[in-house]
């Protein structure tokens, strides 16, 4: 009796610590990500990851800074594995803070292009583009030639005094499109750019990229820069005043006879303090395959950032955005630029 006492008691330690032990299996079979994207889209995206991996994902939504202010808060504590924001200046910003990690993955290397990438290091690389939105010129053909807004340098041009709007100019979308022009025109000729924007500026910068679409076919503006899924949502939306709107303004791709068209990214990067490491690393690449790219790209009417997966939406295809030359700066730069661009922004008056 003693001895099979011992014997059930040695078992049911044994029964125990192996319950605990798959617990802490299933436990680990977890990855935490905190994202800005809140496309119905992405819930497939996810729901498939969780399917074919066996990782359950538990997902904090808030927006970009949200999501920056309570990594901070959390420090070394976040559970935080994944993070996916939107936009070059507010990755390469999160990334001076020190909340990435830089990883090393063939398939990222092989997938994605490295000018939609953060720049490597001998560690490896922060963050991650896995969609693009090109940044567009759209203008009032009663009041501005095509020919008058085919780049973006053309915006300081003397010819579209009082025509130009844009929203802040420290506004993440226009701070990395800036950064990427300073770069290529050098800091000089940069900030004279940015001066004359000011000069042309019909009203003060305000509002959002749709408003300043809306503004063009209002006649309160000629000219105006907007992110392209702001038009495609436009151009699918059943409301009739924003098929008005859209039977007003017209679309330019800038700089297609020079340095193409600046496009910018959604992505995604490891955490600092990431506990489930291996499995982030996993996302990432699972993020890159086709299969993601699709739900990814097109859930908020973007560009795939994958080598050779094509856009498949009508919307985007209608303005003119399924073969257009981009700008192939690295969008590293963006994180070198930023502080200059925002001092030359202060300079010139650019609110
Ligand atoms: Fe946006």
């Amino acid at each position: 009796m003693k001895k099979l006492g011992k014997l059930s008691t040695i078992l049911s330690v044994l029964a125990i610590s192996l319950g605990v032990q798959t617990q802490a299996a299933a436990q680990d079979k977890v990855l935490n990500l905190y994202s800005a994207r809140h496309y119905q889209t992405d819930e497939v995206m996810y729901d498939t990851f969780s399917k074919t991996t066996g990782i359950k994902i538990n997902r904090v939504d808030a927006d970009d800074a949200g999501i920056v202010a309570r990594l901070r808060a959390e420090g070394a504590a976040s559970p935080a594995d994944v993070i996916l924001l939107v936009d070059a200046a507010r990755m390469a910003s999160a990334d001076s803070q020190g909340l990435f990690q830089p990883i090393k993955s063939a398939k990222l290397d092989a997938a994605i292009p490295a000018n939609l990438r953060a720049t490597p290091t001998a560690d490896g690389v922060t963050w991650t583009g896995f969609s693009t939105r090109a940044r567009v010129i759209v203008y009032d053909p009663l009041r501005v030639k095509g020919a008058d807004v085919a780049t973006y340098e053309q915006l300081a041009d003397p010819k579209l005094k009082g025509l130009v709007c844009t929203r802040s100019g420290s506004h993440p979308y226009n701070l990395s499109l800036f950064a990427t022009v300073v770069e290529r025109l050098g800091d000089v000729p940069g900030e004279a750019w940015l001066k004359g924007m000011v000069t042309n500026m019909a009203r003060a910068p305000k509002g959002g990229d749709t408003d300043q679409v809306k503004a063009v076919a209002s006649g309160e503006c000629g000219v105006a820069l907007t992110n392209t899924y702001y038009v495609a949502r436009l151009m699918k939306s059943t409301k009739p005043e924003d098929r008005a709107v859209m039977e007003k303004v017209r679309i330019v791709f800038p700089n297609q006879g020079t340095s193409g068209t600046h496009v910018n990214i959604a992505g995604a990067a490891v955490a600092k303090h990431a506990k489930h490491r291996d499995h982030a690393i996993q996302f990432m690449e699972f993020l890159a395959s086709p299969f993601a790219q699709d739900y990814f790209a097109n859930g908020n009417n973007e560009f795939p950032a994958a080598k050779g997966v094509k856009v498949d939406n009508p919307a985007i295809k209608a303005m003119g955005g399924d073969n257009f030359k981009t700008e192939n700066i690295p969008l590293g730069v963006v994180a070198k630029n930023m502080t200059k661009v925002q001092q030359m922004l202060d300079r010139v008056g650019y609110r």
